[in-house]
């Protein structure tokens, strides 16, 4: 039997029951064990962790813990520069794009409503999302942290809590996406890139109303949606100001 003490920081130990949480703790384990996999043994996803020292050393996650290490898990760092030591994921995605799990339709929508590049279905399977998740380069977003320890997954994120605008916030704030925002550039319904379109192109498929009041026109080129800024866009403004707020 091989014991070690390891410790969690920061966010990661929202996965852990709370005895375990922001200490150092003792596991005992059996035979040849990857850091990765002793981790994930403990509840934490592999894709929320970006850095491991065993005894003040940075290891990849093929490391094989040896009795007696002691161990600092930590999540991904968005501000402290930690570029010396080793990432255990690959480099982080430059430009974050991301997969929704099939739950988070109401996130999915936000996100594209502030122009970050979001791939949703509400009937992708768990081994659909893994694999576009691994082949496009996307961050898999989901609630459920099977999918996440998936092998597949290099790049992933477990959302907190039920709330789909502390949801947006939290993801906001993981990835640092605030400056990156760029609302209304985004279909909501096909994540389609928004270009303006001129009011007598598509002037015949308006109701009376709109064409009467409004002049400026976006149209999606992937599914052909109209939008202009009606009553409702007023109202998003409003929920992506209260958001943007939030940055600190
Ligand atoms: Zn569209």
């Amino acid at each position: 039997m091989n014991q070690v003490c390891i410790r969690f920081y920061a966010e990661l130990n929202d996965f852990l029951p709370t005895a375990r949480r922001q200490k150092t703790f003792a596991h005992s384990f059996e035979g040849r064990v990857s850091i990765k996999h002793l981790i994930e043994s403990l509840g934490v996803p592999h894709p929320e962790v970006d850095l491991v020292l065993v005894n003040g050393r940075s290891v990849d996650f093929s490391y094989i813990v040896q009795d007696g290490d002691r161990i600092s898990v930590y999540p991904v760092f968005e501000s402290l520069n930690i570029a010396p030591l080793v990432r255990v994921r690959p480099q982080p995605l430059r430009e974050p794009r991301f997969v929704l799990d099939t739950h988070l339709g109401r996130l999915a929508a936000y996100l594209r409503m502030l122009g970050i590049d979001t791939v949703y279905r509400n009937d992708f399977a768990d081994e659909e999302l893994a694999q576009i998740s691994s082949q496009e380069g996307r961050i898999l977003l989901t609630r459920d942290r099977g999918l996440l320890k998936r092998n597949q997954v290099t790049h992933g994120y477990c959302v907190r809590g039920t709330n789909p605008r502390h949801q947006l916030v939290g993801v906001l704030r993981r990835f640092d996406l605030f400056q990156m925002v760029a609302p209304f550039t985004r279909c909501i319904r096909c994540n389609g890139i928004l270009q303006p379109v001129s009011k007598q192109a598509i002037s015949h498929r308006l109701e009376p109303k709109t064409r009467q009041y409004y002049d400026e026109f976006r149209i999606c080129h992937a599914c052909d949606q109209i939008y202009w800024k009606g009553s409702h866009y007023e109202r998003m403004q409003q929920f992506i100001d209260n958001v943007l707020a939030q940055e600190a």
